[in-house]
């Protein structure tokens, strides 16, 4: 392939490694990068992560990706119009601005720690207003409460905080002022929109929820749109020093790479969870619930919304299948294994290993297998597998779709589980709407490269972005509606049985 020029390269810091891609100017990928990052686990349900890790591995990656360029396509920095960046939303780190030393790992959005300061405030009487004001629920998830434990932890931080001596961010923040060498202390607006400190409306720090989090605006960085340059990666760090053009949260990216641009417009990501995101236009819809309002960008047309929902096992459910059920050697062989039966025959797999998410959210709910006979045999519980983690997606797709109140006109899909045809089918038969499954699946770095693209005028308009997404594979919808019905009914059995295993009233 010869590549057209000029290139985009994304930096695409994970939670569990630091990646940069390289796409040309048609979109095509021509080079990519990968480190892993270790997490620690100082205490039963906290995660932390060492922000000095997350910078030199992801300077890593991009200083392998721009060698990779020279050496396989003879492409210099010279060539390279932009980068953009897209992140593991929530975490935080919190650092000297002297000497530009962490001063504490970074906490990671997975740690549990801040629950019973969540308890507190709920019971305090704060949920509504953090909701109406943020989109978001009270929990350890997001960024607030993790900078709150902090200050409760060490008040002195915090006086230094509020003396301009101490900076905070997310993970986008910590990287850009590393890569600017303290120039640049910015974050964009889907990233901010997950702290519980933006106020979703006008999308700036609130003054209220500041107060009433304790965290000093001095500390916070500048809010910025996700388009557009906004700084330079430091010469002493690149050859050339490289143009940052494109910011956003990882699932936000992958909203913009899957090119969902009008309301109505979804996308799901079949990793270990899922997560699904609805393009909800320039107003957000808030949901009742459970489902998350959200920024999905702002690149200089004002802020656009999203809706977003997640369900917490999904390729985990495969994973288990492997690991713990020993049925299939590695992931992609479910689906030869789950194909051997034409249906699950009335078995039933709810994997609530870790409680159920949206539209639930019951954190008591366990796992079941159900609806076994004397003939249920490996493939049978397989494809209810796979059924399961459709059957999740489409309870929080049919809810957006009453909340929001927007047609959906079809599924947009990546992440390592889309891989499987026969979940994408079962997808779109359970769903009932076209399943679209892009050939290039990197579409949160694809996202963030086109955020750059667009921010630099190389691809001006989002029709233009719009027409660089490939089409991979269409999944229609079969003519079983019946049988779907009977398939509903039955998995919404499941789930109610899953949730009185647990203890819960369903
Ligand atoms: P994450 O970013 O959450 O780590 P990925 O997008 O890398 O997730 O997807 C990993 C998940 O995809 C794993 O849980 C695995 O079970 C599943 N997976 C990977 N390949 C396949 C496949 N060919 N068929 C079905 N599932 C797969």
């Amino acid at each position: 392939m010869t590549p057209t020029l000029p290139v985009l390269l994304t930096l695409d810091q994970g939670t569990t490694s630091s990646r940069t891609l390289a796409f040309d100017a048609r979109g095509q990928m021509l080079a990519s990068s990968q480190k892993s990052i270790t997490q620690s686990y100082p205490h039963p349900g906290w995660v932390e992560e060492d922000p000095e890790e997350i910078f030199v591995s992801q300077l890593d990656t991009l200083l392998e990706v721009m060698a990779q360029l020279e050496n396989r396509y003879a492409i210099g920095p010279d060539q390279i119009a932009g980068v953009g960046i897209t992140n593991q939303r929530e975490t935080i780190v919190v650092w000297d601005r002297l000497t530009g030393r962490p001063v504490y790992p970074a906490i990671v959005w997975q740690c549990r720690r801040t629950a019973d300061i969540c308890t507190r405030l709920r019971e305090a009487g704060h949920e509504a207003l953090i909701r109406q004001k943020t989109g978001l629920v009270l929990d350890a998830y997001f960024s607030a409460t993790k900078w709150m434990w902090l200050f409760e932890q060490d008040p002195g931080l915090k006086q230094r905080a509020e003396q301009g001596e101490i900076l905070a961010g997310t993970v986008d923040t910590w990287l850009i002022w590393r890569l600017t060498a303290g120039r640049c202390h910015v974050t964009d607006v889907s990233n901010a929109s997950r702290t519980l400190l933006m106020n979703l409306q006008t999308g700036q720090w609130d003054d209220e929820l500041l107060a009433l989090f304790g965290i000093p605006r001095a500390m916070l960085p500048r809010i910025i749109s996700s388009a557009g340059r906004f700084g330079t990666i430091d010469s002493s760090l690149v050859p050339g020093g490289l143009v940052m053009a494109g910011l956003a949260g990882d699932q936000q990216a992958a909203l913009f790479g899957q090119a969902c641009f009008s309301p109505g417009m979804t996308k799901n990501t079949y990793g270990t969870g899922c997560f699904m995101l609805m393009q909800t236009g320039s107003q957000p819809v808030f949901s009742h619930h459970g489902l998350l309002a959200t920024v999905a960008w702002d690149i200089g047309e004002g802020l656009q919304y999203a809706l977003e929902g997640s369900v917490f096992n999904a390729g985990s459910a495969i994973q288990w299948v492997r690991d713990e059920l020993g049925l299939i050697d590695s992931a992609p062989d479910i689906d030869r294994l789950a194909a051997l039966v034409p249906d699950t025959a009335g078995v039933q797999v709810v994997p609530a290993f870790t409680g159920l998410g949206a539209p639930y959210w019951d954190m008591h709910a366990r796992g079941l297998i159900c609806g076994i006979t004397r003939g249920t045999n490996r493939s049978h519980i397989a494809r209810a597998v796979l059924e399961s983690i459709a059957h999740q997606s489409q309870d929080v797709l049919a809810l957006m779709q009453e909340e929001a109140g927007f047609s959906i006109p079809s599924l947009r899909v990546d992440g390592g589980a889309s891989v499987s045809d026969l979940l994408m089918q079962m997808q779109a038969d359970i769903s009932l709407i076209p399943v679209d499954r892009p050939a290039m699946t990197e579409t949160t770095a694809f996202g963030a490269a086109a955020l750059a693209g667009f921010g630099l005028g190389l691809w001006p308009s989002l029709s233009v972005i719009a027409g660089l997404r490939q089409q991979g594979h269409v999944f229609t919808p079969g003519e079983t509606s019946n049988q779907r019905d009977e398939q509903r009914t039955r998995w919404q059995r499941a789930v109610a049985a899953a949730r009185l295993i647990g203890g819960s009233e369903a």
